[in-house]
């Protein structure tokens, strides 16, 4: 499909299997951006267990930028004793996870054998591909403090089916920026590039802007789309203030933005090339046809595919009914 495809925007419309069965998927395509734009999405509050977490993609009139098909905020937050984020072992295909955390920790386990302590700086990249089975938690004793995002970069159609992959990566480098930095997590940023393997031109980083910066001139990619979302502090973006709680799609087209801040701001930036296909998402499931994701829910539900995470103390994740529409999870 091409990049100007419109989604239903929200609309219910479950996807038909070609057995009539409906799968109540979200169908999630480019809105086709031909330039510049300044569009603010309120976030969506939503809970994973007793973790409050605000959803900025998808969102009904916002579903991808680049290739980037989901990102929650979690935190920030302090917390005594038990697990604030704590995710069971739950299945994957068809994207790769992102975890940035800006402060406190998570652990992560999959079903490859693989095990990492997510802090701030470092970022996992794990690869579902055609299948992979993970768990999340924060450590006990942990930081006692917990704020990060949660991305997920659908994969295309060409690397869609690959082997499973997990990569730890310990430093994010750094773009030094007048008036701030930035630290590029994923993707590429005025030349300065993640280690994290993607199969689609993109960025993702975390931009930092001192206090009392004036003319922070953020480079971007005019070829990517964009969009921010403020993490901390007060910022504005060519004049305009930007509002805590909102993803601000900024288009295609852009060779930069001018940020300023009184007290200082940290901000998300996520980019990328106009995924040029329509995808569908159920529960973990990044795919593109209802009869994927039916035969996805069979691998998990009767034990197939996706393997074991042995590490994580405790019974994983049942799937929910097709029919049902099936958030993505947020831990992911
Ligand atoms: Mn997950």
């Amino acid at each position: 499909m091409s990049g100007a495809t419109h989604d239903a925007d929200g609309s219910a419309e479950p996807a038909r299997a070609a057995d009539g069965e409906a799968v109540a998927a979200e169908r999630c395509a480019a809105h086709g951006a031909t330039g510049p734009a300044l569009a603010s999405h309120p976030n969506v509050s939503v809970r994973l267990g007793a973790l409050p977490v605000d959803r900025a993609l998808p969102l009904r009139g916002r579903r991808l930028v680049g290739a980037w098909c989901f990102l929650d905020r979690f935190g920030p937050l302090a917390f005594d004793a038990g697990r604030p984020m704590d995710v069971a072992p739950h299945p994957h295909i068809g994207l790769q996870t992102v975890t940035w955390l800006l402060e406190g920790e998570v652990r992560h386990a999959d079903s490859l054998g693989a095990e990492a302590l997510a802090r701030p700086g470092t970022v996992n990249v794990m690869t579902a591909g055609r299948g992979i089975a993970h768990a999340e938690w924060t450590p006990t004793p942990g930081a006692g403090r917990l704020h990060g995002v949660q991305l997920w970069v659908a994969l295309p159609e060409a690397q869609r089916h690959v082997a499973p992959d997990f990569q730890h990566v310990d430093e994010a480098p750094t773009l030094a920026l007048r008036g701030g930095r930035a630290r590029v997590f994923s993707g590429a940023l005025a030349g300065v590039a993640s280690p994290a393997r993607h199969h689609t031109p993109l960025v993702g980083a975390e931009v930092e802007v001192d206090p009392g910066a004036r003319g922070l001139e953020l480079p971007l990619e005019p070829a990517h789309e964009h969009a921010v979302l403020v993490l901390a502090g007060d910022v504005a973006l060519d004049g305009h203030p930007l509002a805590a709680g909102h993803l601000h799609y900024l288009g295609l087209g852009r060779a930069g933005g001018c940020l300023a801040s009184a007290a200082g701001a940290r901000l998300l930036l996520v980019g990328g090339a106009p995924f040029d296909e329509s995808v569908l998402m159920w529960w973990n499931f990044v795919a593109r046809t209802p009869e994927e994701i039916a035969l996805a829910r069979a691998d998990w539900t009767e034990g197939r595919r996706f393997g074991d995470v042995p590490r994580y103390p405790g019974p994983r994740l049942e799937a929910p009914p097709l029919h049902r529409l099936a958030r993505p999870r947020p831990a992911s």
